[in-house]
């Protein structure tokens, strides 16, 4: 009953989205969140490692979108330097960004994956769209003001799709 809310595959950080893994799938663009899935939520610029991702796929010839429910501020302040494609204030799980970034990367559905470190927003929207989806660990266990309340609820979905054997890392 909770399926939407289920991601296609979960992987402890986005590094495990190597241009070889995704071109084996056929996923030719990534759409991406920001806060705790590229960098922790309170850091401001790209780390080495998230640079260097970003290059390795801008090699290989996939697309990438940063869409993030954060700030024009924050998002144009992380994504500017990278020369890489945002939608800020993308209201995930609301459809209109997915939808945006779909007809910006002018790829098809089975072509793009979205990743993301939260059930409420990221895969939840991404399912929504029809859209391959990734869960990852986040990458500090604090969170901003808002994403605290979802991630109440996300505990629970967690504890469900464990019982069912859906999920299966521990925290
Ligand atoms: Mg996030």
């Amino acid at each position: 009953m909770f399926s939407k809310f289920l991601p296609n595959d979960h992987v402890d950080t986005v590094f495990k989205l190597s241009p070889e893994f995704l071109k084996e799938r056929g996923i030719k663009g990534v759409i991406t969140d920001l806060d705790n899935t590229l960098v922790a939520w309170d850091r401001k610029d790209a780390t080495p490692e998230v640079i260097a991702w970003f290059k390795e796929l801008k090699e290989a010839g996939i697309k990438v979108t940063i869409m993030s429910n954060n700030s024009k501020s924050r998002v144009a302040y992380f994504s500017d330097p990278l020369e890489i494609y945002f939608i800020s204030k993308a209201r995930k799980p609301m459809q209109t960004a997915f939808r945006r970034a779909k007809k910006e990367m002018e790829l098809n559905n089975d072509e793009i994956v979205v990743v993301g470190d939260q059930l409420l927003t990221d895969v939840f929207g991404g399912n929504r769209a029809k859209l391959h989806t990734v869960l990852v660990v986040p990458i500090v266990k604090t969170d901003g003001f808002f994403t605290k309340f979802n991630r109440q609820i996300e505990r629970r979905l967690m504890e469900y799709f464990r019982k069912k054997g859906k999920l299966t890392w521990e925290e």
